[in-house]
């Protein structure tokens, strides 16, 4: 097969609603955030693929608790990327902010961002269009949901809005690999948020489609999350305005304090 082929982009179902982005191009593949390897090996096997990379983006074990097995099966060569600062199992290659990881097969460059909040050392890879990428993809972990975002365990209020900023900038038509199907109960919260947000209404009713299907919601975009998700939508007056009354605070000074309000009032929706 060409080397230049289309990369496609598979979602591997594992536990109850995580995602393992499977990248390949009919030959050669990488998985993202692999918790489980049983799911993988069955993919891998189904599909005749071979794996040539792993791509962590934080060290929770939903995401890494299959890496060791999958080396174990398919050969301890097979690069391990992940986040420096925490324990990844296997890791191999340590990813910074900026780094460039280029991949020979398939053949894909991505670049890396640090996303504190989620988790401190919390990394995203992202692709921009390549010869055989059409639309940019961006692989955020557990940083980014569609019309949400992770909880803040390890991070600050403070380091999610400027992680989420970074991916803000990126390209409105990105493509957006969230790494759980949380997307209907975050729509429950998000609507509470912005009742009147139209784009978020027409969204609910989208995704309860797909899901109804037992179809993902995702990947997302980042032209629609700015259009939809409270929690990139900080700097909106009815999002601050919705983030006062619930907190009684008068004054909500910056895009942070109101996704602190927000955070904390999804935590106990
Ligand atoms: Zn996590
Ligand atoms: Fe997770």
């Amino acid at each position: 097969m060409d080397k230049n082929t289309l990369l496609q982009v598979w979602p591997i179902p594992a536990f109850d609603d995580n995602y393992i982005w499977c990248i390949h191009d009919g030959r050669s593949a990488l998985v993202v955030d692999p918790g489980d390897a049983t799911p993988v090996l069955t993919y891998l096997n189904d599909q005749k693929l071979t794996l040539t990379g792993i791509l962590i983006t934080h060290h929770h074990a939903d995401h890494t608790g299959g890496v060791l097995n999958l080396l174990q099966n398919l050969g301890t060569h097979i690069p391990v990327y992940g986040p420096a600062g925490d324990n990844i199992p296997g890791r191999t290659i340590v990813a910074k902010q900026d780094d460039k990881i280029e991949i020979a097969t398939p053949r894909v460059s991505l670049v890396v961002y640090e996303v504190p909040g989620h988790t401190l050392s919390h990394i995203a890879y992202f692709a921009n269009m390549q010869a055989n990428v059409v639309e940019p993809m961006l692989f955020c972990g557990d940083t980014l949901f569609a019309s949400g975002c992770g909880r803040l365990f390890e991070g600050t209020p403070t380091q999610m809005t400027e992680s989420l900023a970074k991916f803000a900038s990126l390209p409105k038509n990105t493509l957006v690999y969230c790494t759980h199907e949380y997307t209907l109960s975050n729509i429950r919260f998000a609507l509470a948020v912005e009742p009147n947000n139209l784009n978020l209404l027409s969204w609910a009713e989208k995704a309860q489609a797909l899901r109804a299907l037992n179809l993902p919601t995702l990947p997302t975009t980042i032209g629609q999350e700015l259009q939809v998700n409270p929690f990139m939508r900080c700097d909106q007056a009815e999002v601050i305005a919705m983030a006062k009354e619930v907190s009684g605070q008068l004054n909500l000074p910056t895009p942070a304090h109101v996704l602190a309000v927000i955070r904390a009032w999804k935590d106990r929706f």
